[in-house]
């Protein structure tokens, strides 16, 4: 079924939504992104990605499309349109098109492109995956160098996955100078002795909104979190490890580069957290 998406003022059929072929964000990946989850019918932290939104933008001097109460009613009213129970809305901003190819940024004038759509995912937050727990392997992380910056520069990490399913694995760990920086679209953690190590923010990985709701419910359910630089090696060691992000949550990470992890089953702090995590966001769900 055809879905209603949301190009530049416009609520469309998909088959109807077209940006020109000129745009940046399709020449020049001179675009940011964000994917925020809907269960229930609705937006799990939306305010959260507003903020980095507003934040990718702002790192690269492009203008904001509209208002922050724009971009709610506008998700708001995908979700409803599409019938969306449980999936996600992708929200990407360009800086748009002068009608030409330039290295140079187009004259401030040019009005930002902005699309939306929704993904059905039933069973989101019964994924059974998070029952079995993911594979990953280890690759040398070769992105930029502005990783806090969510934008759509998604080969390397599209590569990394298929590196992955190449190699019977489902994601693949991203290391540079010998410390695992973050999962191919996740924050990546491990748990050794009741303790949840990961790896600091700064501009080596993207500031996940799931990463920051989760850190803060681990210390409210009084779990010890520490901030560092860790190897693959270390992880390989622990009781157990983890992901977060927007569209998968908590997912229990139970065999890195081969090696399994304690029993090789998701452990307890990533499965309680899993529960944690769903069951807060839904109370602030909006
Ligand atoms: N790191 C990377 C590289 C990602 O692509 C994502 C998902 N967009 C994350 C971390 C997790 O961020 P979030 O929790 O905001 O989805």
């Amino acid at each position: 079924m055809s879905r209603t998406v949301y190009v530049n003022g416009e609520y469309l059929p998909e088959e109807e939504a077209t940006v020109s072929i000129f745009d940046r964000g399709f020449l020049m990946a001179d675009a940011v992104y964000e994917v925020t989850s809907v269960l229930g019918g609705k937006l799990i932290d939306f305010e959260g990605h507003a903020v980095r939104l507003k934040r990718s933008l702002d790192e690269l001097d492009m203008a904001e499309p509209c208002s922050k109460d724009e971009l709610l009613a506008i998700h708001r009213k995908l979700v409803e349109a599409n019938g969306i129970d449980e999936g996600l809305v992708y929200l990407q901003v360009t800086r748009g098109s002068d009608g030409d190819r330039d290295f140079v940024f187009p004259s401030e004038d040019t009005k930002p492109t902005l699309v939306l759509f929704t993904q059905s995912k039933p069973g989101l937050a019964d994924n059974p995956a998070a029952k079995t727990g993911a594979k990953v392997i280890s690759i040398e992380d070769i992105r930029w160098g502005r990783r806090d910056i969510k934008t759509v520069q998604l080969l390397y990490p599209s590569m990394g996955k298929m590196m992955a399913k190449k190699a019977g694995a489902d994601d693949a760990w991203m290391v540079e100078d010998g410390y695992v920086t973050e999962g191919t679209s996740n924050n990546a953690y491990f748990v050794k002795d009741g303790k949840i190590v990961t790896r600091p923010l700064s501009t080596d990985i993207l500031h996940g909104i799931t990463r920051k709701a989760v850190l803060r419910m681990a210390e409210e359910a009084q779990m010890q979190v520490e901030e560092r630089l860790f190897t693959i090696e270390e992880a390989q060691g622990a009781d157990e490890a983890f992901t977060t992000s927007a569209s998968a949550f908590v997912m229990p990470v139970v065999e890195i580069d081969g090696v399994a992890l304690g029993d090789g089953v998701p452990g307890p702090i990533a499965t309680r957290l899993r529960e944690i995590y769903l069951e807060e966001s839904l109370k602030t769900a909006i």
